[in-house]
């Protein structure tokens, strides 16, 4: 061969070689791009439905959240509903007992009012008794001076008449009296024989809680020319405070009613705080000394039903007066 064809051919052998080799070059990267787009569809599809997944999860858990926030509302709906049902049961109930409250406070005041016009409780203490005690008791509460119970009373200077009998004798009429008038009476005693203490006189007077308390009594003085009424009332004392003023105020205007109603002579109304039956009374009390059965006149006097029933009605229009 010649030199030009063996030239020749060796270009057009190069000519071929690298034909194919950019054939298969080219091949290899096409088959190389293919599979790299592949690749990448896979990882866009990969992505992608990483990315659906996510999404699903957060749809999910949006709707979970979702959920929750309903169902909590629900609960708070259904809190509120219950508190809205307590209030409004609970201002009915309010309401409901306010009712009853005004009703009970209006037959309060109407039983008050009828107590008051017709009912006051008037306790009548007829002092001594037939029969005496030396047993002593405190002269008020957590005293430690003692007096004694029952000591007996005045007598007659000429009817020898003992002062339990007058005393006893009057209290029965003021007690006729004052149940005439509309009140309620309650006596200490009814029989000369029954022997009370003063802490005991007053227990009665406590337990009725009377409006007022009067003891009926007599006077005696060594001089026989004394004579007259007064009315004995509490001090104000620790033991009687809480009784003075009413006691004081119903003592005036009762005695203001038997010395004028009787015409006897005005020894006046006297504090005492030495007295039992006052120191140991939580009501209001009075003790009226109708006069001395040292006194002749007066002795006369006090023996006979006109006088007794004079001074029964002097101290029950002064009571009725003080209680209106
Ligand atoms: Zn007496």
């Amino acid at each position: 061969m010649s030199k030009n064809k063996k030239i020749i051919l060796a270009f057009v052998c190069l000519a071929v070689i690298g034909g194919a080799l950019y054939s298969t070059t080219y091949s290899i990267k096409k088959h190389e791009k293919s599979v790299q787009a592949t690749k990448i569809n896979e990882e866009n599809i990969r992505v992608s439905s990483a990315a659906k997944a996510k999404e699903v999860a957060e749809e999910a858990a949006l709707a979970k959240v979702a959920k929750a926030k309903e169902v909590a509302d629900a609960k708070a709906a259904a809190a509120l509903k219950a508190k809205t049902k307590k209030e409004e049961t609970a201002k009915a109930l309010a309401e409901k007992t306010a009712k009853v409250d005004a009703k009970l406070q209006v037959k309060t005041e109407e039983n008050k009012k009828n107590s008051n016009s017709s009912q006051k409780v008037v306790v009548i203490d007829p002092g001594h008794a037939s029969v005496t005690s030396s047993v002593t008791e405190p002269q008020s509460p957590g005293s430690s001076t003692m007096k004694v119970k029952e000591p007996g009373g005045a007598q007659g200077i000429n009817s020898r008449t003992p002062e339990y009998v007058v005393n006893m004798a009057v209290a029965v009429k003021l007690r006729s009296l004052l149940q005439a008038k509309g009140y309620s009476v309650v006596m200490t005693k009814t029989q000369n024989s029954q022997m009370l203490g003063n802490i005991a006189r007053a227990e009665v007077g406590n337990k009725a809680n009377a409006d007022l308390v009067i003891r009926i009594h007599a006077d005696s003085n060594n001089n026989s020319s004394a004579k007259g009424a007064s009315m004995l009332v509490p001090t104000d004392a620790k033991n009687t405070d809480s009784i003075y003023t009413a006691s004081k105020k119903y003592g005036q205007i009762v005695f203001s009613s038997l010395v004028s109603g009787v015409g006897m002579n005005n020894r006046g109304v006297v504090e005492r705080d030495d007295m039992t039956g006052f120191n140991w009374s939580k009501v209001p009390v009075i003790l009226v000394e109708m006069g001395f059965l040292s006194n002749v006149n007066e002795d006369k006097l006090l023996n006979t039903d006109d006088y007794q029933a004079k001074i029964a009605k002097g101290l029950a229009d002064g009571i009725d007066n003080a209680l209106k």
